[in-house]
């Protein structure tokens, strides 16, 4: 069990880019008009939750 890794519900996605600027990592990508985490290099640093304005993105575990 690693650290929780963050993730997109796209439903609620509005592809304003805010997660893929600030991800340390470059884990973000948008992939078919959504932003997209890659668990492999998500650090769950947890910047991108706090900077998603509509609370898009989640931890697996928080
Ligand atoms: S938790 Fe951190 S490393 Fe993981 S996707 Fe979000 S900003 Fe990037
Ligand atoms: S910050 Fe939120 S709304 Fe903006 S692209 Fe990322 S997940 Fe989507």
């Amino acid at each position: 069990m690693g650290k929780p890794k963050a993730e997109v519900d796209v439903s609620n996605c509005l592809a304003c880019g805010g997660c893929i600027s600030v991800c340390p990592n470059d884990a973000i990508s948008m992939c078919a008009g959504k932003a997209f985490v890659d668990k492999d290099k998500c650090i769950s640093c947890a910047i991108c939750i706090r900077t998603c304005p509509v609370g898009a993105i989640r931890g697996e575990d928080y």
